[in-house]
């Protein structure tokens, strides 16, 4: 863990400020404003390990502080963040601060990844879990009794749900969980859980952090010192390191993270209009329509909607799977964040929960112009369903 002399006061500066300024070197003329990569599996001065040396490569790596640094800045933490080497190593990362045994509330549209890590612990250490819809405050705060852990996501992948969270965490607190949050559809940008009562933040840094469809890469950010040192041993011993190539890449999509959110989520909402007026779209879900179910939730606990939306397509899942194919402009692809618009019909993946609709195409909306976007999902929209186009 680095020491960072503007660690003490970032709550100064605005996180659009923070995502260019944060992990710096410090100012010495003539050397390099960024970091290098620091490419080593040992280091000098191992004889006898006192507390703070680096030692070995798997431990720490130079190339890590600064982005976890700036994540931890980001997220309001009292503490650098911890870099994965994926999402999914810091959502394991983060499950294992559950006892073996322990009771685990998670929302039942959450990553599939994650649910299906969940089975996997269900049969290997006897967690016990309670599948919650976390729409529904009341029902999801009555299953934390004897919970160990509160999983949430906010907005859920790929529903678009939104967890009322300063009142789960809350419950979950007085219920003596632990509440993590997978911030990964929000990126500390428009929602920072920490501030609302969550104790873990975890993160799918190859997502909107990264921001290029480049790097695969995970963090989790907390203030808690027990639980950092914690996770901090897990991802030691099971060795899910980022390397340190990935852990600069990451850094480098970071400094432009608050544009390209910007301009993204500026296009997810003008998309979401058009769309829920076009006669081959079913329904809409974008926490940033006003009607939609999340809207007053998210516009309470959000500095934004962000740019992922869920359309139903008339037709049912073959028409949907036409869709696709017919974009020529968006790419036809899992994952969701970069810079490139992405479409994918979840179901197409054994794993995805069955109630995600089969029509349900999850939309991660780039930053391309978004009338050029428009045309090309009006052009295979219409293909779908001839007649008054909208
Ligand atoms: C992609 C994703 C993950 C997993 O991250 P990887 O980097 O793919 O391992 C976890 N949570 C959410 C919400 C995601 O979208």
């Amino acid at each position: 863990m680095q020491p960072n002399a503007d660690h003490s006061h970032p709550g100064d500066i605005a996180p659009d400020t923070l995502v260019v300024s944060a992990g710096r070197p410090p100012r010495v003329t003539d050397q390099p404003v960024n970091h290098p990569i620091v490419l080593t599996s040992t280091y000098f001065g191992a004889v006898a390990p006192e507390e703070g040396e680096r030692v070995y490569g798997r431990y720490s790596n130079p190339t890590w502080d600064p982005l976890e640094e700036a994540l931890g800045q980001l997220e309001r933490a009292a503490l650098p963040g911890l870099v994965y080497a994926s999402g999914m190593a810091a959502v394991a990362s983060a499950m294992s601060l559950a006892p073996a045994g322990a009771v685990l509330v998670i929302p039942r549209h959450s990553y599939n990844g994650s649910l299906s890590l969940v089975q996997d612990l269900i049969v290997r250490t006897g967690l016990e879990v309670r599948l919650a819809d976390i729409e529904d405050t009341e029902a999801t705060l009555s299953l934390l009794d004897g919970a160990d852990m509160l999983w949430l996501e906010s907005p859920t992948n790929p529903m678009l749900e939104v967890a009322d969270l300063r009142a789960l965490a809350a419950g979950a607190r007085a219920a003596g969980a632990l509440t993590v949050v997978d911030n990964t559809f929000s990126t500390p940008l428009l929602q920072r859980p920490l501030e609302l009562g969550a104790d873990v933040v975890v993160h799918s840094a190859t997502k909107y952090i990264g921001g290029h469809s480049d790097v695969v890469l995970g963090a989790v950010v907390t203030s808690d010192p027990q639980l950092r040192a914690s996770l901090q041993r897990h991802r030691t011993l099971h060795g899910a390191i980022a390397g340190p190539f990935e852990a600069w890449l990451t850094l480098r999509g970071l400094r432009t993270m608050a544009l390209r959110i910007d301009r993204s989520s500026a296009s997810a909402a003008e998309l979401a209009r058009r769309l829920a007026d076009h006669p081959a779209i079913e329904s809409v879900r974008y926490p940033g329509l006003p009607g939609d179910p999340g809207h007053a939730r998210a516009a309470a606990q959000m500095d934004g909607f962000g740019s992922i939306l869920a359309v139903c397509v008339a037709g049912g899942a073959e028409a949907a799977e036409r869709m696709l194919t017919a974009l020529r402009l968006w790419t036809p692809a899992t994952s969701l964040g970069g810079v490139e618009s992405l479409a994918e019909r979840r179901r197409r993946h054994a794993s995805e929960p069955e109630s995600v609709p089969e029509n349900l195409v999850r939309l991660s909306v780039g930053i391309e112009n978004v009338e050029d976007l428009w045309n090309d999902l009006r052009r295979a929209l219409d293909a779908l369903a001839p007649g008054p186009a909208a």
